[in-house]
């Protein structure tokens, strides 16, 4: 199915524009009248997968993340957040609850989960060195004006 609508938003990994990217997601969508509830899973969502970015995949500089997302006529959305940095070597480890390679003190390893349980779908390509696309699925329940 061919999207109806979509953006695309490229920004620093820098832990400002986590707020940037969150916002950003929720002003595209706010035209499909999104539920709260809905609206607050996305948010989420986007945030654990862009600190992932700013965290994980550009440790020592500050590198460029890819955002998009794009809307399809039967209310799914679709949302990638990819980045060139050093990438993932185990897939499935990395989205085990409680796996992390970030500081124990600051990070709990719940990301991804936090990803799986907010959205209908969530996959995750990586290629060690070349970076990590993580794409997320989700359907906006039918607009009020629509039941
Ligand atoms: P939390 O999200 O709870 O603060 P976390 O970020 O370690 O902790 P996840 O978000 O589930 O937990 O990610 C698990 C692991 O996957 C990370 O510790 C990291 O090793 C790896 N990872 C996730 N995203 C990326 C990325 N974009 N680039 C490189 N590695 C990543
Ligand atoms: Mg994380």
């Amino acid at each position: 199915m061919k999207a109806e609508n979509s953006t695309r938003i490229q920004f620093d990994s820098l832990s400002v524009n986590e707020a940037y990217a969150r916002g950003a997601v929720a002003a595209f969508l706010a035209r499909y009248d999104p539920t709260v509830p809905q609206l607050a899973d996305i948010k989420t969502a986007v945030s654990e997968a862009v600190t992932n970015c700013i965290v994980h995949a550009y440790p020592d500089r500050v590198g460029q993340i890819v955002l998009t997302v794009a809307v399809y006529p039967d209310r799914r959305i679709k949302i990638t957040v990819a980045d060139k940095g050093i990438g993932i070597a185990d897939v499935a480890q990395a989205m085990e609850p409680l796996f992390t390679t970030g500081d124990p003190e600051e990070r709990s390893g719940l990301g991804f989960a936090v990803m799986q349980s907010f959205m209908d779908g969530v996959r995750v390509t990586s290629h060690p060195a070349r970076g990590t696309r993580v794409v997320m699925t989700k359907r906006l329940a039918a607009k009020s004006s629509d039941t």
